[in-house]
């Protein structure tokens, strides 16, 4: 019994580990839409990643000059 308490223990300061190291950095910030960590656009405070703003950007006044 006490060797599974500990085993848990130990998985749940890995899991809070992985959680801090997340909050630090680039992590901090992700799309406002699908969640995404990368290709984020931080730009007239958009925060919503490239994939995101190419299906919105149209709708938020953005047009497309070529
Ligand atoms: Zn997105």
């Amino acid at each position: 019994m006490a060797d599974v308490n500990q085993q848990g223990k130990q998985k749940k300061n890995k899991e809070e580990l992985k959680l801090e190291n997340r909050k630090k950095g680039r992590g901090k910030r992700f799309c406002q839409i699908c969640g995404a960590r990368d290709g984020l656009i931080r730009a007239y405070n958009l925060y919503i990643c490239r994939r995101c703003f190419r299906e919105c950007a149209y709708d938020l006044g953005f047009k497309k000059y070529s």
